[in-house]
């Protein structure tokens, strides 16, 4: 009897982009083990630690169970539709007031495709604004801008077998066996058993580091320099693909003339490191037969994010390293469903599969469609967001699964942003940092308690399907935008998140082939995917998606990183830890995860814990020009020199995002989060 009770879903981590799938074991709200299996895509049989161990959230006392409306400093429980008359109000009241464009709207790559299509529906084709964004700005939009310049699309060019299978893999940037564990698993095995090369270049001395075969720590934020350096020694050893080039490429020459400052002398100078040691590295890639360059948030959280992305697809083209297994560029996605928030349209430019909403034609499938007007004007992304309402002219939010008061930058400057808005509507799964500003905060339900779809590093679409019942009267986001958009005058009539699927799929080349049928269990797809189901496990191998199917080489220069005054001598690197995601405000609830690692810790080097007189555990401030964090410190070799490594997940005092700025990429307005320097006082 007790046995009857006992339930198996199949789902779709949420913790990072690699995708694993597993059976999740369920007793009434019981989480009762997590299984993988062997016929899941991307992990094959195994989890890490998060996926394993993270679940625990979904039970916390700490959910919202109920809608919460403000009242002077504090927020009372309300019906859904007391707090939902009162969002559809006030909606309703600022487009009359002050028009579309003072509204803004923001998905997370935490939600499913689904909702990150009805969120950009609701904006567009609703409200009649493209202000609508996704937290991709903050990690990964200078990637996709660096392929799209160069390959035409911006998501990894093959599968993670690619990976497995080529002969020369190059990590730039990237902590994988902590962020992308079971990627890096894989990594490792092909590594150690069938002779991978493995090259890594970091600012700090990780485990991929200490496995290569050659680790490289450029100075922070000169990636652009070496990478080109090494590429123009790779043509001026004849060394580059010139059948490729000839067949496929189009910009040589000019790309050539852009390369002429990188001389090796020139890099090592600017980079540190030695000019032997980047011939070495050039002689690698030109000895293998087919490279696979791997990059995260080391690279593309600079001011020059885009352009040293756009370096590194450069160098695969001049080495004809796309279109064959084995080979092309990899820019691994951080949260779940980070390709798949962009991928369904929640971006100021582009509709659902990167139509660009300035094309008339696209523009006008999607008016007869939705029978609406939409303006043809790109809308603000996050960043403008802020601006915008510091400037006044953007009056109402509504942000969902997202807590923008923690991860964007300067989130001084962002909660005082917060407080000027008229009305604000947040909807989470916990009373979030940013909820804490809100008007109205709507209970929403995680993963394990809806269906959906969510797309993996590698392009991969995997349906995720309903563990367990909503908690309290938390409600799946796409029901509640359905609910908004209702109420602000929409008839959306979606019984199940596959109708939404079909309604993309129907309106977006890119998905023309995708059902909820072909996603059945255990099967995906991975986009483009015709229309008869051939989805592309290896994107470019005829042609690359540009009028004449060549690809671009695309000429960039180096953009210096900022410079900080003298009394902010430390550099303060950034990125995850294994145990936790994001600022933690899943993992540190689940009692497995936070048994392991409680808290974060700033690390400090040897030479600066002898300098400063540091030990592990001795409380220390940071401070830099925008704010200061109190956190205590970890003594490892793992960074080096006055460089410190501050890891995100703190909530509290430690956030690191006290410390950032509001600089951001030239051209996405990504946040420079690697660009801060800071001050040090024990406390
Ligand atoms: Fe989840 Fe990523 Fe770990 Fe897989 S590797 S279990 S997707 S956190």
């Amino acid at each position: 009897m007790r046995e009857e009770n006992i339930k198996k879903t199949k789902t779709v981590c949420t913790y990072c982009g690699v995708g694993c799938s597993f059976d999740v074991w369920t007793k009434d709200r019981k989480i009762l083990k997590v299984e993988p299996q062997i016929e899941a895509p991307a992990n094959g049989i195994s989890t890490c630690v998060k996926g394993k161990f993270g679940w625990d959230y979904v039970n916390s006392e700490e959910r919202l169970t109920k809608p919460l409306i403000r009242e002077g400093d504090a927020f009372r429980e309300a019906e859904w539709e007391e707090a939902l008359e009162l969002i559809a109000g006030k909606f309703i009241e600022a487009n009359k007031t002050y028009g579309p464009d003072s509204m803004a709207f923001i998905s997370s790559s935490k939600c499913t495709n689904e909702e990150s299509y009805l969120m950009q529906k609701l904006a567009r084709g609703v409200v009649g604004t493209n202000n609508v964004d996704n937290c991709s700005r903050y990690c990964q939009t200078p990637a996709t801008m660096g392929l799209f310049r160069t390959v035409g699309y911006g998501g990894d060019s093959g599968s993670i077998t690619d990976i497995e299978q080529s002969e020369l893999v190059l990590i730039v940037g990237s902590n994988t066996s902590e962020s992308h564990p079971v990627l890096a698993t894989r990594v490792k095995r092909s590594h150690k058993l069938k002779g991978q090369k493995l090259i890594v270049a970091d600012l700090r001395k990780h485990e991929m580091a200490d496995r290569s075969d050659l680790f490289i720590q450029p100075k922070p934020g000169t990636d652009l320099v070496w990478l080109s350096a090494v590429t123009k020694y790779i043509v001026d050893q004849g060394w580059e693909d010139e059948r490729f080039l000839k067949n496929r490429v189009n910009g040589l020459d000019e790309y050539k003339k852009s390369l002429e400052p990188f001389t090796m002398d020139y890099a090592a100078c600017v980079t540190g490191v030695k000019k032997e040691t980047l011939i070495q590295l050039a002689e690698h890639i030109h000895q293998a037969k087919t490279t696979c360059v791997l990059w995260a948030m080391g690279v593309t959280q600079h001011m020059g994010g885009s352009d040293t992305s756009t370096a590194i697809s450069n160098l695969l083209l001049i080495t004809g390293n796309y279109g064959k297994p084995g080979a092309g560029s990899y820019p691994l996605r951080g949260h779940n469903n980070v390709q798949g928030a962009s991928d369904f349209g929640s971006m100021p430019d582009r509709f659902p599969g990167y139509e660009r909403v300035a094309d008339d034609n696209v523009r006008s499938k999607y008016e007869k469609s939705w029978g609406v007007k939409i303006p043809s004007e790109p809308g603000l992304n996050n960043h403008e967001m802020v601006a915008g309402i510091h400037n006044g002219k953007v009056k109402m939010m509504y942000l969902k699964g997202e807590d923008m008061g923690l991860v964007d930058s300067n989130i001084n400057y962002v909660h005082s942003a917060f407080e000027k808005l008229d009305f604000f509507v947040v909807q989470d799964i916990f009373l979030s940092k940013t909820a804490e500003f809100a008007d109205v905060v709507l209970p929403a339900s995680p993963s394990l308690e809806k269906e959906g779809t969510f797309t993996n590093t590698e392009r991969r679409i995997q349906r995720l399907y309903q563990a367990l019942e909503p908690l309290g009267e938390s409600k799946p986001d796409w029901k509640i935008i359905m609910d908004i958009a209702n109420r602000l005058g929409a008839d959306w009539q979606y019984d199940h998140p596959g109708d939404i699927m079909a309604e993309a799929a129907s309106l977006s080349p890119l998905y023309t082939g995708v059902s909820y049928e072909r996603l059945e269990g255990y099967k995906s797809l991975q986009w483009p995917v015709a229309k008869d189901g051939v989805d592309s496990p290896l994107l470019f191998i005829d042609e690359f998606p540009f009028p004449d199917g060549k690809a671009q080489l695309f000429p960039v220069e180096w953009t210096k990183p900022l410079e900080f005054a003298e009394e902010y001598d430390l550099h303060v690197n950034n990125g995850r830890l294994l145990e936790h995601f994001h600022e933690g405000n899943m993992t540190y609830k689940s009692k497995g995860i936070t048994s392991k690692t409680p808290e974060v810790f700033l690390e400090v080097s040897p030479e600066l814990a002898e300098e400063r007189e540091l030990e592990d555990g001795t409380l220390v401030r940071l401070t830099s020009p925008y704010g200061s964090v109190k956190v205590k410190c970890l003594v490892t070799d793992r960074v080096k020199g006055k460089e410190v490594y501050l890891p995100m997940n703190d909530s509290g005092e430690g956030a690191i995002n006290y410390l950032t700025g509001s600089h951001a990429d030239k051209d996405t307005d990504t946040p420079a989060y690697k660009e801060i320097s800071a001050t040090m006082d024990i406390l």
